[in-house]
Order: structure tokens, then C-alpha cells, then sequence
């Protein structure tokens, strides 16, 4: 009996497993993200595509399951000793699942992947790769195989360590079971929904989860065209931080925002107007774009995978497929209810505590969405190609190298301002005049710079910080508070955004380094007032009203 005790898996009924090590702080790491309710306007769908929400709510579902073991393979196991832990009542297990289940896995995403269960470091391949691969050993496999090498870098193969070695598996195969629960469901939503355009879509994405190729699925959401805008499948490269070849599954489940679709439509048919507007010399300015590119302004109904794990999205832009852009462009979708939420939670807190009192009441949701609405639009304006140093065409993006992200969002923020600024000046838009627009971005700029003036977010809107401070449209008020000075808003706006614009008709990157080497930094001050903010939650758990959900992943 007793040498049968092991396979009957009994030994562990004899010796108690030891118990997990919870970080001392999770309930502090909790209250960062508090849970958020997240829903949607029920009189924006009609019964049938209600019905059709529905299925693709539980569609989406299992693409959490699939995230959490490509963040690592042993999520599972870790989730179901934690569930253990909570039934056996072990103190600290019920907020260590919680903030798991809210990070897909045991390490805070919004703490550079600091573990808080056990000790163990995220390894960088996360669940893509065996855990102990290294570069040189990827390297050394592909050199000595290479015709392994498409499949070894794909997008949508995992690596595992077998017998002979390292193989590559295809997601269809590794993750069949679950695939197997998605498509039925995207197949009966496909039945469901009157809309044919997201018939189509999601026709061709159930074909496409089998084969591994999303082609087809990328050009029908181009052209969806529907009352529900849905996105699922493995997209966004970062989980993989080893190489960044492995995409995450995701899934977007939102309804589109009527009203404010409309008023986008306005500001659209305005684009070559801004462009004519721009605070640079009209040789700079750029006439021949497509303004192709959709935005659409949504709800937020559900989502699951790698968006949910950390801080959520409020806009997103897909698909990342290069063919598809060139044959359809991409597709920009603003989550206005994240956004919302965000704002109330974590947004507004900051200008509590950072604003002169007399301001507040300047501080709005509409000054603060028009303003992200409007820097999607700025990416969209000023420079592309310029002439090079040998006097052919190339793109700004090539000549300033690894700063061109940084001075491109830098340039989308503030020429967001410059041109909201127009629409203000024309009537295209009512909801925000110069004093709320001014007073809300000076008093958000430090949603970002709390999290580090020198990282890639926080630099851009530190370079803002410290330019509007020299052009005094920002100055020090009572007890380490500050005041916005509207009258010289527009002037700080038409200077910096002029230097970020010229900075990419030229494609100067020594010009590039010093603005950002002068203004890319923290000051005393600014440290100050991020030591007043610490106890402001970063961002939101969201809690799916219209999916049934209590909790954060409930
Ligand atoms: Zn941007």
C-alpha cells in the first residue's frame, strides 16, 4: 500500500504543504488599485445585440485563463494553492488572491514586477519561453537550426524544452483547450448580431484562432462597422520582455458612444485646418497625409487577458500588423468610462491636493477627455516624411532614433492643447473653454510624473511641467500649492509645441537631446509635490457590472 501512496497522490495528504509567503505590505498594494465599477449605457443596444454582448462577454472570458499562463507557466498551479490557502482560512490569502487575480500572477506590474507571494523574480520570457532559457541559448539554438528560426521568433508560438531540446508551438495547439471554449461562443454571437459587418469579423477571427493567422480577421476589424466594437486575439508584444516577439491574448468587449462619435466626426472633417494651424513654417507643415486612420470614442462593456492584468487602458490602437496598416491604416479606440473612472479615482485626487483651492471648480472630465481625444488626433498632424541629411525622403522617426517616442507623445500632448485651443477659438467645440483646458492638463501633469520624471510616460509630461514653470503659466501659490496662469497658457503652448514640431520637420536629434536633457527632469519642487501624492490610488480594478462581477475578478 505504502508504495502505491505516492502515485495515488496520498503523500500529500500525509505532510501538510507549506504554506505561501505573502509580501507584509499586499493590503497597501490593494488599496493602490481600488475596485472600480465599470458599466456601460444600456440604451446604446437594442435586445438582439444585447443578446449578441452577452456571448461575446462569455467568449472573452477564458482569454484571462490563457494570459495568465502566458505571463507564466505556473499561474495555475500558484492560483489553485492560494484558492486552498483562502478556504483553509490562512491569514493574508484572501488579498494575496485578490491582488493575483488583479496582476495575473504573483508579481506587481505597477512595481517594476516586484513578487509579493514568495521571492521568485518574474523570469523575462515570462510563459513564453522555459523559464531558465537565456538569450544565448535562443541564439545558439536558431544558429544551429535555421530552419527553426520563423517559427522560434513567430508571434504566436511558445518555446518548450523537450527531450531533444527547444521546440516551438504553435498558440492553437498549446492553447487548444481553451480556444475551444472561445470559438463556439464568437460563433453564436456571430449567429446573433443584425450588424453583418461584425458577422464577418468574427467569422473570420474563429478561423483565424485555428490557424494562427490573424490577416484576415486584422482587415474585417477595419471595417467593422457596428454598434458593438469588439476586439480578441494576441496583439501587444510587451508581456514578452525577454525578446518582444510573443503577442498577448487580449479581448476588448465595448459598445460605441453615439454622441461623442458625432462630435468626432466634427472635429475630423477640421484636420487640414489644424494642419494649416500648426506654429511652424508652412514648408513644415504636411498637406499630403490620409487622414484615414478611425478613432472611435466607446464604452467599456468587459475585457480580459493582457489588458486587464495592472493599469488599464484607456485607448487603445490596433492592429499592430504591418500589412494591414498599409493596406487599411489602424483603428484608435478611446475607452471614455475607463477614462471617466480613472479620473474620478486617481485624477482628480492629484488636483485636490496640488491646486490652489480658488481653481478646483476649473478642473473637468470634459477638459481632461477632449484633451486625450485631441492628442490621438495630433498624432496624426505635423511632419512625416522630411528630407534627410543627403536630401532624400526618410521619416523623422528613423533620424531621431531612441528619443523619437518620447519628443512624438510629448509633441501629441501639447499640440492637443494647441489644437484644442483652435477648436475652442471656432465653436467646433462648447464643453471646454481656455481656462478649464489650462487649469485641468497643468493639474494632471503629475498623474504621470509621479511615477518618474526620467521613465519613458512621466519624461514627456515633465518636459511639459518644467517648460510651462519657466514660461510662468504655472507658478507656486500658498502652502506648497500652485496656480495656473491662464493668460499665459496659450503662449507656452504655441513655443513648446513649435520646438517639438520643428524637432521633427528637421529630424535634429542634437536638438532633440537638449530639450530633453534641460527639461526631461525632477526638481525639488517637483519632488515635493509627489510626496504629497503618495497615497493616491495609481489607477482602478475594474468590476464588470454589465458580466455579473461583485469584485476585481469576480
Ligand atoms: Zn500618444
Amino acid at each position: 500500500m505504502n508504495a502505491l501512496a505516492p502515485l495515488l497522490g496520498l503523500a500529500t495528504l500525509a505532510v501538510p504543504a507549506s504554506r505561501l509567503i505573502f509580501a507584509p505590505d499586499i493590503a497597501e498594494r490593494l488599496r493602490k488599485l481600488p475596485a472600480t465599477p465599470i458599466d456601460y449605457d444600456r440604451s446604446l443596444l437594442d435586445e438582439r445585440e444585447t443578446a449578441a454582448l452577452r456571448e461575446l462577454i462569455t467568449a472573452s472570458r477564458p482569454v484571462s485563463e490563457i494570459f495568465l499562463r502566458q505571463a507564466s507557466t505556473k499561474n495555475p498551479e500558484l492560483r489553485d494553492r492560494l484558492e486552498a490557502e483562502v478556504r483553509d482560512k490562512a491569514p493574508g490569502a484572501p488579498d494575496a488572491l485578490a491582488l493575483f487575480r488583479i496582476q495575473a500572477g504573483p508579481w506587481d506590474r505597477i512595481d517594476r514586477n516586484v513578487p509579493f507571494i514568495g521571492k521568485d523574480p518574474k523570469p523575462p520570457g515570462a510563459g513564453f519561453y522555459p523559464p531558465e532559457m537565456t538569450k544565448a541559448e535562443f541564439a545558439a539554438w536558431i544558429e544551429r537550426h535555421p530552419g527553426d528560426r520563423k517559427a522560434f521568433e513567430g508571434l504566436f508560438t511558445v518555446i518548450r524544452r523537450n527531450a531533444s531540446g527547444l521546440s516551438a508551438i504553435s498558440y492553437s495547439r498549446e492553447y487548444r483547450a481553451l480556444l475551444d471554449s472561445i470559438i463556439p461562443r464568437l460563433r453564436k454571437a456571430a449567429e446573433t448580431t443584425g450588424n453583418a459587418s461584425l458577422r464577418t469579423y468574427l467569422t473570420e477571427l474563429s478561423t483565424a484562432l485555428l490557424d494562427d493567422d490573424y490577416y484576415d480577421s486584422d482587415l474585417a476589424w477595419m471595417d467593422l462597422d457596428s454598434e458593438i466594437e469588439f476586439i480578441l486575439g494576441p496583439y501587444e508584444v510587451y508581456e514578452d520582455a525577454l525578446f518582444n516577439y510573443k503577442a498577448a491574448f487580449t479581448a476588448f468587449v465595448t459598445v460605441r458612444d453615439k454622441a461623442e462619435s458625432a462630435k468626432l466626426a466634427v472635429y475630423a472633417k477640421h484636420l487640414p485646418e489644424m494642419e494649416r494651424n500648426l506654429p511652424i513654417p508652412d514648408e513644415h507643415k504636411n498637406f499630403d497625409r490620409k487622414f484615414e486612420s478611425p478613432i472611435r470614442v466607446v464604452q467599456e462593456v468587459f475585457t480580459a487577458g493582457d489588458t486587464r492584468a495592472g493599469v488599464q487602458t484607456s485607448a487603445f490602437n490596433l492592429p499592430n500588423d504591418e500589412r494591414v496598416r498599409q493596406a487599411k491604416g489602424s483603428k484608435k479606440v478611446l475607452l471614455k468610462n475607463v477614462m471617466e473612472a480613472k479620473y474620478r479615482v486617481a485624477g482628480k485626487p492629484i488636483a485636490e491636493r496640488f491646486l490652489d483651492p480658488a481653481q478646483l471648480s476649473s478642473v473637468t472630465f470634459d477638459a481632461f477627455f477632449n484633451h486625450t481625444l485631441f492628442h490621438e488626433l495630433a498624432h496624426g498632424l505635423g511632419p512625416g516624411f522630411i528630407k534627410g541629411p543627403d536630401g532624400q525622403k526618410v521619416e523623422a522617426r528613423l533620424l531621431l532614433k531612441d528619443r523619437y517616442s518620447t519628443i512624438e507623445e510629448c509633441k501629441a500632448d501639447v499640440v492637443g492643447m494647441w489644437i484644442l485651443l483652435q477648436a475652442i477659438d471656432n465653436g467646433w467645440i462648447t464643453s471646454v473653454d481656455e481656462t478649464t483646458l489650462a487649469v485641468t492638463v497643468s493639474a494632471f501633469f503629475f498623474r504621470s510624473i509621479r511615477f518618474g520624471a526620467d521613465e519613458a510616460h512621466g519624461g514627456g509630461t515633465a518636459v511639459q511641467w518644467n517648460w510651462f514653470r519657466e514660461k510662468e503659466a504655472v507658478v507656486p501659490a500658498e502652502d506648497g500649492r500652485f496656480r495656473v496662469a491662464v493668460p499665459k497658457f496659450r503662449e507656452a503652448v504655441r513655443s513648446l509645441a513649435r520646438e517639438l514640431l520643428m524637432i521633427e520637420a528637421t529630424g535634429d536629434l542634437p536638438r532633440a537631446e537638449r530639450l530633453l536633457s534641460t527639461y526631461m527632469k525632477s526638481t525639488p519642487e517637483m519632488e515635493a509635490v509627489n510626496a504629497r501624492l503618495k497615497d493616491i490610488p495609481v489607477d482602478i480594478a475594474p468590476v464588470y457590472v454589465a458580466a455579473g462581477e461583485k469584485g476585481p475578478m469576480r
